[in-house]
């Protein structure tokens, strides 16, 4: 079954996921079993403050949805949380006035996520330097980028 088939609609403005994944505690949240600092919700999103920020604001737009990564998010859910994120971004800035931020999305335990239900991260960046620090260390793209773009290219769909 396609897992965009595993949803449910629960109530009028609710949606279930009712697959057998592993629950996580953003899934709880979701459900109003774990309080959160709510900031934004709508029928597809939810977003709440981090309870371990990394500056003031620190605020994670997560989908009700729950897949770990954002390979396997639905269309759906993928466009209620576009939507979603450059709203929240502006409410963040406006209340922090913070002068940069970033927004960081974590998809598998080698990439630093520890929980397993997709979410973004909205980080506000402080002239102090409160905020995400990033460790960016480039390599040279090799002489095959055209090959790899088209590999790539070709399996987006
Ligand atoms: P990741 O490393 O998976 O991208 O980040 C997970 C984030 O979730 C962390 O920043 C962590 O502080 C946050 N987090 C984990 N558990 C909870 C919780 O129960 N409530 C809230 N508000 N944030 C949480």
């Amino acid at each position: 079954m396609d897992h965009r088939d595993r949803w449910t609609a629960r109530a009028a403005n609710e949606l279930v996921y009712v697959s057998g994944m592993a629950e996580t505690i953003f899934a709880k949240i979701i459900r109003g079993e774990i309080p959160c600092h709510k900031v934004y919700e709508d029928d597809r999103v939810l977003a709440f403050l981090d309870v371990n920020p990394l500056s003031r604001g620190h605020t994670l737009v997560i989908p009700k949805e729950a897949v770990a990564t954002i390979d396997q998010l639905s269309d759906d859910s993928a466009a209620a949380i576009g939507r979603a994120l450059p709203r929240i971004a502006r409410g963040i800035l406006a209340v922090t006035g913070a002068p940069a931020y970033n927004v960081l999305q974590n998809n598998g335990a080698a990439a630093h996520q520890a929980v397993f239900h997709v979410h973004f991260h909205i980080i506000p960046k402080y002239d102090d330097g409160a905020g995400l620090g990033i460790g960016w260390k480039p390599i040279r793209l090799g002489d095959d980028g055209n090959d790899l773009a088209a590999s790539i290219a070709a399996q987006v769909r």
